[in-house]
């Protein structure tokens, strides 16, 4: 019920039923229409929109958009021919008895009106400005809808580990480090002077300790922190739905993660069939050119690398050459193609080879320089018909598969096949357990001072056939991990967890994390594997992320109430700020260990 002190329906609890009843209800004014002796005020609140008559010049005139008002009248059906079909209530108005400023609003600096934008014809202005008066932006229904999706999720989640025996445990912010491969934030701590909390990066290491404790099986909705580099669409802060088992291996978690997905998606309207596919790592990159594939449509890239092993033409002379199929591609004009060259070098490649076929005739610069004998079968080769265009790739396998892993989408994306209300999932499984540290299109955070860095984290187990080998031969060890890829987004990941402390100090072995080192950072969790550590494995949804597929909407911002703008500001709180003189002090940041010898 939503009878209240201040009212005894919400606006769309008003209805047929209630005529001739007397109700008082509160909300902000949405549109007011004053025609000299009757106004019609629409009266919005969080359920919706209700007409309300009010016959009193004197209490009229004065009304403003957004005051926020408390009528109470008597509901009556609006006369023929007023109906509005738009609104739940639009076969009623309440006429007014009395009416009550609860308080008054400034004219606002953009219009929020539910009524405009039902008709498309809101103008919202640009985001800085938005965030920057987050809570007028939060009036819209729009964006209700996207926290009450996100809600839902939640209740559903939860519901579904709650079932299954799961126990929800808060763990601290305040921490040491945890490394997910990007900075952490730091916050000083005024109590020991020149020490420092971070932020966690994500429960891990916490979680694992709560399997020793015994938990068994643990879930948290969990804030992490990342300091990193800016990029588009990724928040500072942002939340994951987080789980830990005991006593599992990785075929449990993932059954228990299918059934956290298919509620979640339910809880907004969709059918997930489970079980979900799997596909490997290695295939993920030679057929999709990710590890996160948008599997909306099919489209797979073509490993040329045999086909040109003799070529003549010196630019495909390469580790790996590789091309994608554009089906109709080949009537597009030339213009386009000189926009696809533009469209790689923004992504860091030198330009994007093609081929058309049509009529029977390769045409583009590649047929020029290829062989005869390449000439008559490349269209073979790619599975290309009259009336397409191929791109190519070649150089090194794992850039060059990427770049033809986005083309991909992009070419789905101009063919109009990516519809955001269709989820495909696939679970991406044997992941390589190391990667390059110092690779420079990575922006992870190396965790050890060696060549290799985690593929997924440090406490990632080593898969069984390489339990003995994988500090022999980091290069192809494969770990235990997975992660649960939706339409090219990675929503969530995990791995079967290390509980041996000899392995553990393997890994830190290869990782060029010295023992003292490991001592220092993680001496905690190799001293609590001593005493009897259950196997565990675990995993993390991106809540953000699966928040935003399920509204279809185009930015994770518009899925949390308020998010950072880019380089982390906050628009609304001005966030980040400078410090006082005092708080420098107190909090130490400028402590030099000198500072006590005195
Ligand atoms: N801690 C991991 C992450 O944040 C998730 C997991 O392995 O459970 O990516």
């Amino acid at each position: 019920m939503s009878s209240t002190k201040y009212r005894s329906h919400s606006a769309s609890e008003v209805n047929e039923s209630l005529v001739d009843q007397t109700v008082t209800i509160a909300g902000w004014i949405d549109r007011l229409r004053n025609h000299g002796g009757v106004a019609f005020v629409d009266i919005r609140d969080a359920s919706g929109l209700i007409q309300v008559v009010i016959y009193d010049e004197n209490v009229a005139r004065p009304l403003h958009s957004e005051d926020v008002l408390q009528v109470t009248g008597v509901v009556r059906k609006r006369p023929e021919g007023e109906e509005n079909a738009d609104i739940l209530t639009g076969t009623i108005e309440i006429v007014a008895d009395t009416v009550t400023v609860l308080s008054n609003s400034a004219t606002l600096p953009f219009q929020v009106s539910t009524e405009l934008e039902n008709k498309g014809e809101l103008d919202l202005p640009n985001e800085d400005l938005r965030l920057k008066y987050r809570y007028l932006d939060l009036r819209r229904p729009s964006m209700h809808a996207n926290l009450l999706t996100r809600s839902n999720m939640s209740k559903a989640a939860r519901a579904v580990l709650d079932n299954l025996g799961f126990t929800e445990v808060e763990t601290p912010t305040l921490i040491k480090s945890t490394p997910e491969g990007a900075r952490d934030f730091l916050v000083p701590a005024r109590l020991v002077p020149g020490s420092w909390y971070a932020l966690p990066q994500s429960p891990q290491l916490l979680k694992q300790l709560l399997m020793v404790g015994g938990v068994e099986r643990y879930y948290q909705l969990a804030r992490c922190y990342r300091d990193e580099d800016f990029r588009a669409d990724r928040q500072p802060e942002f939340t994951q739905f987080d789980m830990e088992m005991a006593y599992v291996g990785q075929e449990d978690i993932m059954k228990v993660a299918e059934q956290v997905i298919q509620a979640v998606w339910k809880s907004a309207g969709y059918e997930v069939t489970l079980p979900i596919n799997r596909i490997s790592w290695t295939d993920a990159m030679n057929y999709y050119g990710s590890d996160k594939p948008d599997l909306r449509f099919d489209n797979k890239l073509v490993d040329l690398t045999d086909f040109f092993a003799n070529t003549p033409f010196r630019v495909f002379q390469q580790q790996y050459v590789g091309a994608v199929v554009y089906k109709g591609g080949a009537s597009l004009p030339r213009r386009q193609f000189d926009a696809w060259q533009e469209w790689a070098r923004q992504r860091g490649a030198k330009g994007l080879a093609y081929i058309t076929f049509k009529d029977g005739e390769l045409r583009g610069p590649v047929a020029k320089n290829i062989s005869e004998e390449e000439r008559a079968g490349i269209m073979d080769a790619v599975h290309a018909e009259d009336g397409d265009a191929v791109f190519f790739a070649a150089g090194k396998k794992r850039s060059s598969q990427e770049l033809l892993g986005a083309v991909r989408v992009e070419i789905a994306k101009r063919q109009g096949l990516l519809d955001p209300h269709e989820f495909a999932f696939t679970w991406v499984v044997d992941f390589p357990l190391f990667k390059q540290a110092n690779d420079p299109d990575d922006d992870d955070v190396a965790v050890g001072h060696s060549q290799w860095t985690s593929e997924h984290h440090p406490f990632t187990m080593p898969s069984e056939e390489w339990l003995d080998t994988f500090d022999t031969d980091p290069e192809h060890a494969m770990s235990d991990s997975y992660d649960i890829v939706c339409n090219g987004n990675e929503i969530g990941g995990g791995s079967v967890r290390i509980h041996r402390d000899d392995i553990q100090k393997r890994v830190f072995n290869v990782l060029g994390i010295t023992q003292e080192e490991a001592n220092e950072k993680f001496g905690f969790l190799l001293e609590a594997f001593k005493y009897g550590a259950p196997p565990h494995a675990g995993l993390a949804f991106g809540w953000d992320r699966c928040a935003q597929l399920l509204t279809a909407t185009d930015s994770i911002r518009e899925v949390i109430a308020f998010p950072k703008s880019g380089g982390g500001k906050d628009p609304l709180t001005l966030a980040p700020a400078p410090i006082t003189d005092l708080q420098r002090k107190e909090t130490g940041v400028d402590y030099q260990p000198d500072d006590d010898e005195e």
